[in-house]
């Protein structure tokens, strides 16, 4: 894992949305250096990078695209739809725990598909 502030590639690679962060691996690119004192937001990009290795790491990005168009059909709603993508939940659910990566069991994702 390497941490690189990046704003420019990262506004290229997200089409302008405003982020702080981005995980492609095995690169946590952030917005800004004040970010890399974030503890909470790397951890959520180093959970992102552990899901990507689980799904060899290209079927992690179809996945989440496929997965996101269908989460913008079920809401309507560009970030509601974000958020309610499985690697989403699961990252936001368990960043502030810094240890969770040490416990999390192989593809704990999919515990996260089924919004309730
Ligand atoms: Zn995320």
């Amino acid at each position: 894992m390497k941490i690189s502030v990046q704003p420019k590639l990262i506004k290229w690679i997200t089409f302008g949305e405003k982020i702080a962060a981005i995980a492609i691996f095995p690169f946590i690119l952030l917005a800004h250096h004040k970010y890399q004192e974030n503890k909470v937001l790397i951890n959520h990009e180093k959970i992102h990078l552990r899901q990507q290795l689980e799904l060899g790491i290209l079927l992690f990005y179809i996945w989440y695209g496929l997965e996101y168009i269908i989460r913008l059909i079920q809401f309507k709603n560009k970030h509601i739809a974000y958020l309610n993508i499985s690697f989403e939940r699961e990252a936001f659910k368990n960043d502030e725990n810094l240890e969770y990566l040490s416990k999390r069991k192989l593809f704990s994702f999919t515990n996260y598909l089924r919004v309730k």
